[in-house]
């Protein structure tokens, strides 16, 4: 197998491009997809200021490592949930990343904001923290990144293709209509990119350990998952038989997006902390009020 754009041998073979490719050619597909859905989806430029949200996990740093060498600037955000080991391992993984690069990172500790961390959240969830701890994620993300132009995340593909899988199956047109790789900014909302949405899992992976990336090898403890999982299998199973189907289920929704529009939702700063909101104050405000109810600190 050679690569097809310099002839040596190639370490990879991409059936959905049909595209057999060395390590230098591969490295750089993986910088050109993530340049093209930058550039497609007007995200950001290189004069903006972007905050990659880095959880440890591959695809976060890839992102990060991604877009540092495109020359993006570019400062990491880790918040620490409080998980034991796996959030002490992920820490050291950002924080490692960041000093092999040079690069800033900023790290902020859930217990610091609630006194408590997902551990003594998933008590008061029936052991089941996923929705709440996703909530704190976007609330505490969003709001360090109001000082940048964007906040990007690493949703990859096989994200964006299980999502709109599930929303479609179960017709969520209202999580249809905001599905989207570019969110922009609105008052206390900061504008979200997902500048890896254009790469399979497979191809993130593959990149991170071609290059041997530091990235956390397990999973969270409170990790369940169980329908994504499944949704992603059941799209895997087709992207084998048909290649290239995840990318062209995604980027054909996006076309024809304007047809699942749905009632706009009236957003309202949220009386305690400005957070726009449907209700009169934010779920992580009400988060907290429930928690010091709950818990006794000293
Ligand atoms: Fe949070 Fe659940 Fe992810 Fe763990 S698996 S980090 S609890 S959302
Ligand atoms: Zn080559
Ligand atoms: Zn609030």
């Amino acid at each position: 197998m050679k690569c097809k754009i310099c002839g040596r041998e190639a370490i990879v073979k991409l059936r959905s491009y049909n595209l057999a490719l060395c390590k230098e050619h591969y490295v750089e597909f993986v910088k050109r997809r993530v340049e093209k859905a930058i550039k497609k989806f007007k995200m950001f430029n290189k004069d903006n200021r972007i905050l990659v949200a880095v959880s440890g996990g591959k695809d976060s740093i890839v992102l990060w490592h991604v877009l540092h060498s495109l020359g993006y600037k570019t400062t990491g955000y880790f918040l620490n949930l409080g998980i034991d080991e796996f959030s002490m391992k992920s820490q050291e993984i950002a924080e490692e990343f960041a000093k092999k690069f040079a690069l800033e990172l900023k790290i902020e500790y859930l217990k610091d904001e609630l006194g408590v961390g997902i551990p003594e959240i998933a008590k008061i969830s029936r052991g089941k923290p996923c929705s709440t701890c996703g909530m704190i994620k976007r609330y505490m993300i969003n709001r360090a990144g109001l000082k940048y132009d964007a906040v990007a995340t690493g949703h990859n593909l096989d994200d964006e293709s299980s999502v709109l899988f599930g929303n479609i199956l179960h017709w969520q047109v209202e999580y249809l209509d905001r599905q989207s790789p570019v969110l922009p900014r609105d008052r206390s909302l900061a504008r979200k990119v997902k500048p890896l949405v254009l790469l399979t899992n497979f191809e993130i992976k593959f990149y991170a350990d071609l290059l041997e990336l530091p990235y956390i090898q397990y999973k969270c403890p409170f990790s369940t998952g169980a329908t994504t999982y499944f949704y992603k299998s059941v799209l895997e199973e087709i992207e084998e038989r048909m290649p290239g189907t995840k990318v062209r289920f995604f980027l054909g929704f996006l076309e024809n997006k304007k047809g699942f529009s749905s009632p706009h939702r009236e957003l309202k700063p949220c009386k305690k902390c400005g957070y726009l909101t449907t209700a009169e104050v934010c779920s992580f405000c009400r988060l907290k009020e429930r928690i010091s109810s709950q818990f006794i600190f000293r």
